[in-house]
């Protein structure tokens, strides 16, 4: 096996460009490493993206805040522009694993890790945030509701590299919560986990909603019958009944020992009144 760290996004590309070579991205390595030691995969060449210029920075634009693929879930929170913004994906990103685990994970890795029940994933979903992605023949730019296409696995290419997360920057009287259940006060895997992004009007209104299940089926789901539901309202009870009603017919979840069906669906529409009351606060709301 070949480990590169290589310098410019160009070099990462072009080692990721032969077809034939099982070849992988490594950010932090929470996810890949324990995969490699489980003996999951033969990796011919693992390419260390941490050296790359920019890779490691969070900038903040007029417009967004763009988050560099190998920075890791701690240094969001460390970030006090961003954690006002968008409060919900800092703690999502802050709920992953451990301390020790957070200070290696990103975003990144746990969005192309494609896990259903990936943390960070409904909460960036929910901001509609989206990724710039560079390859052998140029850079483009995705939604991240776009990458994961299953358990597993990704939309990316052949020799693609996620450069950067783009947040934008969040409109006034907004703001965004994420939720997850887990049987465990930590270290576990959500059973449900919700991400929401409100925006409200100048009467205190909810204008705008975005409301993404993760952990209910293979990728995250995002429910537009719950947004309806909440906009034009200032979460009366009928609005939130609606919502939960949305979220709990929304959800396809499996059935395992971590929660049967029935109770995923129950929970995400509980984890959804919570989440949405949570961002409806943080937008202004009362
Ligand atoms: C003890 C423990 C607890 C955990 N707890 C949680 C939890 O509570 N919630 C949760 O969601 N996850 C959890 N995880 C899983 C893992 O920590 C996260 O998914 C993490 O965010 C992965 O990020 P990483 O940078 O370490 O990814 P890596 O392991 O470096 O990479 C993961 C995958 O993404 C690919 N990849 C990484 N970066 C890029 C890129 N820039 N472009 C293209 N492909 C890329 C890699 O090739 C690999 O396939 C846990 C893991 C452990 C070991």
């Amino acid at each position: 096996m070949r480990y590169e760290r290589p310098d410019t996004i160009q070099d990462a590309t072009a080692l990721l460009a032969n077809a034939d070579a099982n070849s992988f991205v490594l950010a932090g390595g929470t996810d890949l490493l324990v995969r490699m030691q489980n003996d999951d995969f033969e990796a011919d060449i693992i390419v260390d993206i941490k050296s790359i210029a920019g890779m490691n920075e969070v900038t903040q634009t007029d417009d967004a805040f763009v988050i560099g693929a190998a920075v890791p879930s701690a240094a969001l929170s460390e970030n006090a522009p961003l954690c006002a913004a968008w409060p919900g994906v800092v703690e999502a990103a802050n709920l992953i694993g451990s301390t020790q685990i957070q200070g290696r994970c990103t975003m990144v890795g746990n969005l192309c890790n494609a896990s259903p029940a990936a943390d960070s994933v409904p909460a960036l979903v929910a901001a509609d945030a989206r990724v710039r992605i560079a390859g052998p023949s140029g850079t483009r730019e995705a939604a991240v509701i776009d990458i994961p296409t299953g358990p597993g696995k990704t939309s990316l290419q052949t020799g693609e590299i996620i450069e950067a997360l783009v947040l934008p920057a969040p409109r006034s009287s907004s703001g965004d919560a994420y939720l997850r259940f887990i049987p465990r006060t930590e270290m576990d895997i959500a059973v449900v986990g919700v991400g929401v992004h409100l925006a409200l009007d100048q009467s205190g209104a909810i204008s705008a909603a975005r409301i993404a299940l993760g952990a209910v089926g293979p990728t995250v789901v995002l429910v537009e019958e719950a947004a309806n539901a909440v906009i034009g309202t200032r979460l009366e009870k009928d609005a939130l009944d609606a919502l939960a009603a949305a979220c709990s017919a929304a959800s396809n979840p499996i059935n395992d020992k971590r929660g049967t069906v029935a109770f995923r669906k129950q929970v995400a529409g509980v984890l959804a009144r919570r989440a949405v009351q949570t961002a409806y606060t943080r937008a202004g709301g009362k």
